[in-house]
């Protein structure tokens, strides 16, 4: 899908911000680039300390500019602060299905997550990532994933940055939760 590009910075009927998180290594800025940029590396990329990306939609006839926010290693530590979930409106939760610890840290995640973030609603999604690895590396079954994401009640992909693989789907299925809930805005 080519990006779509509005003619002025405010020409959009919402701003949506969302945040990735999750371990570090698991592919939060693989995917951010496959999604922005339509861009895969295979080299880490967490040193470009990106703060946010704006890629702009449509959505049921709705201009809608998604603002996705990166870590910039914070996550290593687990020292992400309050500042930085202040405004989200959506967390895509992203563990390596290659990864068992990346997995069972998601509930770690959205433990911090719910300490940190104030009583604004926060949408959020499961995603694991890397799904285009040989099948002899995966160390957690699709059946998991779904099973986290059904405890939590949010929806779940699973997505490749490197082959492009549900990627558009989990930014898309995300927004288009927010977009629900949201006031319809006048031009
Ligand atoms: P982050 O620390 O969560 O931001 O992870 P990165 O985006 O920096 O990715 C960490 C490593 O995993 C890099 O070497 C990426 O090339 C690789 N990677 C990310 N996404 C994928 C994917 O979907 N498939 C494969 N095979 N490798 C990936
Ligand atoms: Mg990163």
């Amino acid at each position: 899908m080519a990006p779509l590009r509005f003619a002025s910075e405010k020409n959009y009927d919402h701003l949506i911000k969302l945040l990735l998180i999750g371990d570090s290594g698991v592919g939060k800025s693989s995917l951010l680039l496959r999604f922005s940029d339509s861009y895969f590396t295979t080299s880490y990329i967490t040193t470009l300390g990106i703060d946010y990306k704006n890629r702009a939609i449509e959505l049921d006839g709705k201009k809608i500019m998604l603002q996705v926010w990166d870590t910039a290693g914070q996550e290593r530590f687990r020292t992400i602060t309050t500042a930085y979930y202040r405004g989200a409106m959506g967390i895509l939760l992203v563990y390596d299905v290659t990864d068992e610890s990346s997995f069972n840290n998601i509930t770690n995640w959205i433990r911090s997550i719910e300490q940190h973030s104030s009583d604004n609603i926060v949408n959020k999604i499961l995603v694991g990532n890397k799904v285009d690895m040989d099948e002899s590396k995966r160390a957690v079954p699709f059946s998991k994933g779904q099973a986290l994401a059904n405890k939590y009640g949010i929806k779940f992909f699973e997505t490749s940055a490197k082959t492009n693989l549900n990627v558009d789907e989990a930014f898309f299925s995300i927004a288009r939760d927010i977009k629900q809930r949201l006031p319809d805005s006048k031009k």
